[in-house]
């Protein structure tokens, strides 16, 4: 069956690329292909950006409510196509249709955070006679066009980090969506075009790769650039906007370790540490990835997580039962399993191995079961690197000051920590100490909500201001008016 390919969304019009370069896009749970997509070319990038830059003047005078005002129709609609949009994730990432919901809600919540900004945040300041004669104020300004650069694994909430922020603050886009997951962002556009009718230039999408973002983020239109992805590519996109002199909010990778202290309660603890080890199939920033045990207790914790685990129910996305979806293409599939090989070959001990698992319904589909390796050592790859993938490691430590001693120096990551205790001193000490951005206390996932900034440290975030509510000061300048009369 032939695919349909997507267009770019230029200056309030779906657009054909004239790109020869077209890559196809997959349902991971079947393995079939949905789309193909066209990586932009530089003069398309520069049809985006220049429309936005010719957007974005008229954008930036409109009234803060008037702008509001298409966030308030952007929500509406989003409620209306909730279960569309969930099914276009589902579709196009593998993830389960119910994971999928979770993430349309956390893009309507920045939505609606967006909103509130445009009420409260976004005001300035004024000191009336700072000195006899004379008053002083603040304002926030909107700089220009920023672009959004995004990773597969939230193909829909994480533009949303960003997207509805900016556009209240008066500044105009041009997003670039994941080539693997470009699906749900494009069926987003089309809702967007259709019922929010935007005014042209204002919101942009374009497709591509490397090279498209390399030519966004080194444009003459653009004011800086917001990312999420994988650390080495953070790293570079960072330096890049340093040399173009661009602003720069740059989320990277993660290795997040979780501790189950001897007194958690397990009935509670093992499902949540379950589903932050696997749910989304393990390919979330903050999913746990290194289960610290302490002491005495391992034994017990171990066959307990293994136990939930090993009879999570893996299949198709769109079934409601489904626990585990499949992996998000068939490179990821390989890598993941090349690093359980890894692991094995390190020395670790693999007492659960998914590697060759099969969902007889859909043999095209990139599933995994899970795999968890006992008797890892902080010296092994599996404890220090980010796999992104359905793999836990477990990580013996002798008390309390050993776990967190593991989670600031064995990883040079500092996304999310997360310890599990009925001890209300060891989680104040573990919030104290830990060097990562978000930290959970009997919380798997610790994911902050949208009226707060998603945290992050050391290689996991480049920059100062950063993704959610942050925003405001990112898609935003300050200017000091001091006035004697
Ligand atoms: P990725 O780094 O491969 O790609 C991210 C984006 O960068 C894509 O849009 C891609 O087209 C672009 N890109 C790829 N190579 C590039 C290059 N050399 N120069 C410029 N742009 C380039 O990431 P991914 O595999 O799509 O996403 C998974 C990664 O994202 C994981 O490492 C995960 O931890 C991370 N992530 C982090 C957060 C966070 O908040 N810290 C959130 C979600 C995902």
């Amino acid at each position: 069956m032939e695919t349909h390919v997507l267009k770019d969304f230029i200056d309030g019009k779906w657009k054909n690329s004239e790109s020869n370069d077209i890559q196809p896009t997959f349902n991971p749970s079947t393995g079939q292909v949905i789309a193909r997509i066209p990586y932009a070319s530089k003069d398309e990038v520069s049809e985006a950006t220049s429309s936005a830059q010719n957007a974005f003047p008229s954008w930036a005078t409109t009234p803060i409510l008037e702008r509001a005002k298409y966030l308030f129709k952007m929500k509406n609609v989003f409620e209306q196509k909730y279960e569309e949009l969930a099914r276009l994730n589902s579709e196009n990432h593998g993830k389960t249709i119910v994971e999928s919901r979770g993430d349309i809600r956390r893009a309507i919540d920045n939505i609606d955070s967006a909103i509130a900004v445009a009420y409260t945040l976004a005001k300035g300041e004024t000191l009336d006679q700072i000195a006899p004669e004379i008053d002083e104020s603040m304002v926030k300004e909107p700089l220009g066009v920023f672009t959004v650069v995004c990773p597969f694994n939230f193909p829909l909430m994480i533009p949303f980090w960003f997207i509805p922020y900016a556009l209240v603050l008066g500044d105009a886009l041009v997003v670039k969506p994941s080539e693997i997951t470009p699906v749900p962002m494009d069926g987003a556009m089309k809702i967007i075009a259709e019922e929010v009718k935007l005014p042209p230039g204002v919101l942009n999408i374009i497709h591509g790769g490397r090279e498209t973002v390399e030519s966004l983020i080194s444009s003459k239109d653009v004011i800086g650039v917001a990312f999420v992805g994988s650390s080495p590519v953070a790293k570079q996109v960072y330096k890049l906007a340093g040399e173009h002199g661009k602003r720069a909010l740059v989320n990277g990778g993660a290795k997040n370790s979780i501790v189950v202290m001897p007194d958690a309660n397990l009935n509670s603890t093992i499902p949540a540490v379950v589903s932050s080890f696997f749910g989304n199939a393990g390919q979330r920033c903050l999913a746990g990835s290194n289960l610290v045990t302490i002491g005495a207790s391992h034994d017990e914790v171990l066959n307990k997580f293994k136990s939930a685990s090993t009879s999570l129910k893996i299949g198709s996305a769109f079934l409601e039962e489904t626990e585990m979806g499949p992996v998000v293409s068939k490179s990821a599939k390989s890598r993941i399993s090349s690093n359980v090989d890894k692991g094995v070959e390190e020395g670790a001990l693999l007492i659960a191995d998914g590697r060759n698992y099969k969902v007889d319904d859909f043999p095209g589909g990139f599933y995994l079961g899970v795999s968890i390796f006992d008797d890892v050592t902080p010296d092994m790859t599996l404890a220090k690197e980010e796999i992104f993938g359905p793999v836990a490691s477990t990580v013996r430590t002798k008390n309390l000051d050993d776990a967190i001693d593991f989670i600031n120096r064995g990883t040079r990551f500092g996304n999310m920590a997360s310890i599990f205790t009925s001890s209300g001193k060891a989680a104040r000490d573990f919030r104290r100490r830990v060097d990562a951005g978000n930290i959970g206390i009997n919380i798997g996932v610790a994911s902050p909500a949208a009226n707060f900034p998603f945290g992050g440290r050391r290689n996991s975030f480049y920059g100062t201001l950063h993704a959610q509510i942050d925003t405001v000061d990112f898609f935003t300048d300050k200017k000091v008016i001091i006035s004697r009369w």
